[in-house]
This record gives C-alpha cells, sequence and structure tokens, in this order.
C-alpha cells in the first residue's frame, strides 16, 4: 500500500505536468472510483477547468481546480497515477483519465480498483476523511505525542498506523520507525518514557524525508513502469526482512502480528 513517501513521489513527478493544464474529457471506466458524484456529473464539472495545484495531506492527494472546486484522491491499496499522451491506449486497469487540451492524459491505474475519487464543490465539506487526519509526520512534537498517548493502551505500533494521530504513516514506515527508535513495535503507547518518545518525535519525520529523497526519480523513470515502481522501496533495516540478521547488531529479525499487520523488529535493539 503505498505510503506518504510514495504519495509524494507522484505529487512531485506529477505537478510540473498537470499545473495549468486545462481538461477537455474524462473517461470513467470504473464508476465505483467515483465516491460522490456519477461520471455524468463528474464530466460535466470537470470539462473545460483546468488545475491550478496539486496537493498533499497525509495519503491523500487534491487536483485543485481554477473555479476553486476539487478532486480528492487516494491511491488505497494498488493505486496510481501517471501521465501518458492521449493516443496511447490505456493500460489494463485504467480507470480514470483526464486528457487535457495539450494532448497528455492523466490516468489512473488501480489493480484492485480500491482506490476513491471525490469531487467537492468550492463550499461543500470535504468528507473524504483528509479533515481529521493528524499532523503530518514532520510537525509531531513530544507534547503532542504526550497528550495522544497519554491514557492509550494501544501498541505503538497501531498508534503510529491510526491516520488521527499522525497521517501518511503505513506499515512499512512504521516498522522502520520503531526500529530507529529503538522501541519494540508491541510496546503500549502509555508506557513509553520521555526518552523514548524523544526518539519517537526525532525519527518520525527523519525516516519519512529520508523515504521521500530515496523515492524521488525523474518523470522519464517513473513513466517507465506507468508509476508503479515507486512502490518498490530499497534500504528499509527491518520491513520485509523476517528471519535475517539486524544490519545493527546481526541478530535474526523477528516477525509477528499487531492488529492483524505484518511487523518485523530486532528483539535485541529494540526495548
Ligand atoms: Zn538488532
Amino acid at each position: 500500500m503505498p505510503e506518504l513517501p510514495e504519495v509524494e513521489t507522484v505529487r512531485t513527478v506529477l505537478i510540473p505536468y498537470l499545473v495549468e493544464q486545462k481538461i477537455s474529457d474524462t473517461i470513467v471506466n470504473l464508476p465505483k472510483i467515483l465516491k460522490n458524484i456519477t461520471p455524468q456529473d463528474f464530466q460535466t464539472k470537470i470539462t473545460g477547468q483546468t488545475i491550478t495545484n496539486f496537493t498533499r495531506r497525509g495519503k491523500f492527494l487534491t487536483l485543485h481546480l481554477q473555479n476553486q472546486d476539487c478532486i480528492v484522491i487516494h491511491f488505497r491499496m494498488t493505486g496510481t497515477l501517471t501521465i501518458e499522451n492521449a493516443d496511447i491506449p490505456p493500460e489494463k486497469h485504467t480507470h480514470i483519465i483526464l486528457n487535457f487540451t495539450n494532448g497528455k492524459s492523466l490516468r489512473y491505474i488501480d489493480s484492485r480498483g480500491f482506490g476513491h475519487w471525490w469531487y467537492f464543490n468550492k463550499n461543500q465539506e470535504d468528507t473524504s476523511g483528509q479533515l481529521l487526519l493528524g499532523p503530518e509526520p514532520q510537525n509531531v512534537t513530544l507534547k503532542y505525542l504526550q497528550q495522544k498517548f497519554k491514557n492509550r493502551q494501544c501498541p505503538l505500533k497501531s498508534a503510529l498506523l491510526d491516520q488521527h494521530i499522525i497521517a501518511g504513516i503505513g506499515n512499512i514506515y512504521a516498522d522502520e520507525i520503531c526500529f530507529r527508535a529503538q522501541i519494540l513495535p508491541t510496546k503500549s503507547v502509555a508506557k513509553l518514557s520521555e526518552p523514548e518518545l524523544q526518539r519517537l518525535v526525532a525519527q518520525i519525520p527523519t525516516v519519512i524525508n529520508e523515504f521521500i529523497q530515496i523515492h524521488r526519480v525523474p518523470f522519464e523513470v517513473f513513466a517507465i513502469s506507468k508509476g508503479k515502481s515507486y512502490q518498490k522501496s530499497t534500504n528499509r533495516a527491518v520491513y520485509g526482512r523476517k528471519g535475517l540478521p539486524c544490519e545493527k547488531c546481526g541478530h535474526p529479525l523477528t516477525g509477528i502480528r499487531i492488529g492483524q499487520r505484518s511487523s518485523v523488529f530486532c528483539e535485541h535493539c529494540q526495548k
């Protein structure tokens, strides 16, 4: 599932190709992706509109339109976006296409088809869920975590995955953050000491920013894989490395399930 760094990659790679582009028409091949509008209404609303900005909040992306309406996109499990020349036949699983007057098209590809698009008029309340998100990882403070974790009994891993506490962290980066902060993902958040919380506050933005940098690719590289290869992340210390030696101590990494999510950690380095 794409997490904040992967979603941010899509945004930074595509934004130069989207801003100031005028939409000539749309094709919706899988209407269920549109959460709050019919394909016909969507077509009517956006034809002739110009995109003014492309922003991200947590794992949500927003295309801002010149009349101040907006399109909010969430990739869920397997969604992604890419830009193609409009005359190139669409890839399998291309569910929504926005054609631009410059001959290019924005394509939404999603093999499992679980992603969501919403359309909001300028005065309409955004019901996508992004208004309920916690702060971005870069804005998490010690005071904030102390207050959020004080009376909560859940494991650290589950708290990191809770989008209402911190926006944008998923299974991969939650494991990486716990490893870097040297805290067991199973540890109850109410029991975290102040030094442990300080390590978390330091590592949450560091890990996310590092992976944003690692994922940064030129458009040409991004386009070859139809926007999909950015999800194959290297440089992970723990996620996907169950049984392999810890990079710090050599001890084999442990894999368990926490709240139905696979989790990998080092019993030796994380306390
Ligand atoms: Zn270790």
